[in-house]
């Protein structure tokens, strides 16, 4: 009977394990679309200076390289944030090797210990220090 008790514990931990790496996972999404949007609207700006300068026949170097290097910095957060979601979705660590794997494997194919699901690999910080760089 305990043993019965002990295996279905066992099963709901993981299946909130998973339910939590999900939520991460769509949390980061999120963060992910409103970078796009960012970025999208930091393209549309920097060709409106653009054109707005040819029209004036006023151009500012300086605006325009601000503006670029504006632009690296959300690449580089949207970068970032990939790596995370893939990481997070695909990979597993084996906590017998620290090995980096596909999720797909059950076994760790250089220590044999049986995988689990990875623990926390970003927090709610990271998360927001990412959204936040600027
Ligand atoms: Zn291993």
């Amino acid at each position: 009977m305990n043993e019965i008790l002990e295996a279905v514990k066992e099963i709901t931990a993981a299946a909130v394990k998973k339910a939590d790496k999900a939520c991460r996972v769509t949390r980061l999404k999120l963060s992910k679309a409103a970078l796009d949007r960012l970025l999208n609207a930091q393209y549309i700006e920097l060709g409106k200076t653009v054109y707005d300068m040819c029209k004036s026949g006023v151009e500012d170097s300086q605006e325009i390289v601000s503006m670029t290097v504006q632009i690296d910095g959300t690449r580089r957060r949207l970068k970032a944030l990939e790596k995370r979601i893939a990481h997070i979705s695909e990979l597993v660590t084996c906590p017998g090797c620290g090995t980096v794997l596909k999720i797909k494997n059950t076994y760790c194919p250089h220590c044999g210990k049986m995988l689990a699901e990875e623990e926390e690999v970003i927090t709610e910080n990271e998360n927001e220090m990412i959204m936040s760089q600027e």
